[in-house]
């Protein structure tokens, strides 16, 4: 097998052009991630292409949570709160380091969306629906352990709480373990190339595509047995390129904004799912490391898809709605750290605000053969992969292949047992570590994005230790070789944003080191001084405009 290396791309190139595919996947968010490996393990040759990075649109862009959907059940949409609950199970299960328990306080208060019976009923209702384990099902507490969970949230109006198990994520992190387990399977995935046009037989039937590799302009000429356009906000973009393409709905896309604020300011102990004065929308403020992270908002979006901004109307929305719930926090927009603004690729149902519209995915066939997937959530990936795939071997009336097996496959990095044995691992590291002075939360954030391979990036650092002059660049330098050796980085946005979120999550402390990672970029991969440049100028881009508000 290829190495998934930066510095294998040109072999991986090379047998792409080799192979005939039985399937094409555009689009490397989750959505395509989790078909790539469906179908890479039921043995298609499967190919997946990725115009910028994996999970550069929607899949690191979200509250990154794998829920079940509580605020579904509002909707009446019951088999959608069962499906993604019985999911999360199965995410966790197989994903564990990057899938996490975390547990959720819905403070209850006057005139909020939902009184205490309600609240109660909702959350016992949501449990079942969602096969929640017994010790895991929701609590209902009262005005005065509410207060003691979370000192800061406002006392006057609260009635009381339930407390209840979502599971926390990082979406990006989740694709790209997807991604790499499909690598392992034998499928080809490719970032940085964008599909720009589909090629046809002479009765009009697809059977490929053109596309550009974006970091050297060069093109080729794929052809495949099957295309799915798994591509979210640009779905009807890639459609709208094949004549037979737009069949059934259109999209309706909505954007959804994250705030980021110093754990000083808002020093919450706990994640809070809580309403928003005079209206109907509900925020989440979570907690993580050094920052509590606040959102979202949910309006409709008709600008360009490739480039959704926070703007100052997103930042006052979020920051009322937060200085409301716990008004000693007292936060204005100076506050913000980062920000993060997404699109929801929902699929358009007439008379219906962004909120109302359902999260449900949909399959379109054109009468070209390509085949659109839409809507969804990340939470539901692997179920909507197994719907995808499931229709395109159906098309394909090919034996051969297996049913989906990804219900039990371990993603790269998730081979632990339970959530105590990721802890387990933790206290090996940490203890392991002590000879290279690594504390415990810097082992902890390295298990939750990597998992049990944290252990090739604790060999380089113990391999280059006592060499090291700066030891914060020793840690780094050995987390950025395995993203470059191991996980297809191939840009320093790609390290800094999908594949460690520390655009986001260490925005202050990225200031200070992305010199250093451009340095080390470049002499791993071989960039000359003017490609180290460009690099330079993306990021910085990149950086400034995170808080462009
Ligand atoms: P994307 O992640 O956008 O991937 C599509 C990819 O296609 C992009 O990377 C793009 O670059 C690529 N592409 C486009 N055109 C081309 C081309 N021509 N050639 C090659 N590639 C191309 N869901 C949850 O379960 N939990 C949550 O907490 C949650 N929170 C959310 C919060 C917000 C604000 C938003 C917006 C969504 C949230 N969701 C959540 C929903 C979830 O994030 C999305 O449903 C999911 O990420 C969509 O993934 P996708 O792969 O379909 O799309």
């Amino acid at each position: 097998m290829i190495p998934f290396s930066a510095n294998k791309r040109e072999e991986l190139i090379d047998t792409m052009l080799e192979t005939s595919f039985d399937l094409i996947v555009i689009g490397g968010g989750i959505t395509g991630a989790g078909i790539a490996l469906d179908a890479s393990t039921r043995g298609l040759r499967t190919l997946l292409l990725e115009k910028n990075d994996f999970a550069w649109g929607t899949s690191s862009r979200s509250t990154k949570l794998i829920h079940g959907g509580l605020r579904y059940l509002k909707q009446f949409e019951f088999g959608l709160v069962h499906e993604v609950g019985v999911e999360r199970a199965i995410v966790h299960k197989n994903a564990p380091h990057v899938v996490i328990p975390e547990k959720m306080l819905l403070p209850i208060i006057e005139d909020g969306s939902l009184g205490k019976t309600l609240s109660s009923i909702g959350l016992w209702v949501y449990d079942r629906l969602a096969n929640v384990d017994v010790d895991e099902r929701r609590k209902m507490i009262d005005k005065e352990d509410v207060e003691t969970l979370e000192p800061l949230l406002r006392k006057d109006i609260l009635l009381g709480g339930g407390l209840y198990y979502e599971y926390r994520t990082d979406d990006a992190r989740l694709t790209i373990e997807n991604i790499k387990s499909a690598h392992e399977n034998g499928a080809i995935c490719l970032n940085h190339m964008e599909v720009t046009q589909f090629t046809y037989r002479d009765n009009g039937y697809i059977n490929g595509l053109h596309v550009k590799d974006t970091l050297n302009n060069q093109n080729y000429v794929i052809r495949s047995r099957r295309i799915v356009n798994a591509t979210g906000p640009w779905v009807d973009t890639l459609r709208s390129k094949d004549p037979e393409g737009i069949v059934g709905k259109k999209l309706r896309l909505t954007k959804g904004v994250h705030l980021v604020i110093d754990r000083k300011k808002l020093p919450l102990t706990q994640s809070i799912y809580f309403d928003v004065k005079n209206d109907s929308r509900m925020v989440f403020a979570i907690p993580r490391g050094n920052i509590t992270y606040i959102g979202t908002t949910d309006t409709v979006y008709d600008k360009l898809i490739d480039t959704p901004t926070t703007n100052r109307e997103d930042i006052d929305y979020i920051l009322e709605a937060t200085n409301y719930m716990f008004p000693s926090a007292k936060l204005n927009a100076s506050d913000v750290q980062s920000t993060w603004a997404g699109l929801r690729p929902l699929i358009h149902q007439d008379g219906k605000s962004p909120s109302e519209l359902s999260r449900k995915d949909e399959i379109f066939y054109a009468k070209s053969g390509l085949i659109s997937i839409a809507g969804g959530k990340l939470t539901g990936y692997r179920k909507m992969a197994e719907r995808v795939m499931n229709f395109v071997c159906k098309t394909i009336r090919d034996t051969s292949f297996s049913p989906c097996k990804t219900k039990d496959i371990c993603l790269t990095g998730g081979d632990f047992e339970s959530a105590d044995a990721v802890e387990n691992y933790i206290q090996k590291c940490s203890g392991e570590c002590k000879q290279v002075h690594m504390e415990e939360h810097y082992i902890r954030q390295l298990v939750y994005r990597y998992g049990s391979n944290t252990d090739r990036i604790i060999h380089r650092i113990f391999e280059n230790y006592q060499e090291a002059t700066n030891k914060e660049h020793c840690y780094l330098e050995a987390e950025l070789w395995y993203c470059m050796e191991h996980e297809m980085t191939l840009t320093l946005c790609d390290f800094a944003i999908r594949r460690t979120g520390r655009l986001y999550f260490d925005r202050p402390q990225l200031e200070k080191n992305y010199e250093f990672m451009a340095n080390c970029m470049a002499e791993h991969i071989g960039w000359d001084e003017k490609r180290k440049l460009i690099e330079l100028e993306a990021f910085k881009t990149e950086f400034k405009a995170v808080m462009n508000f």
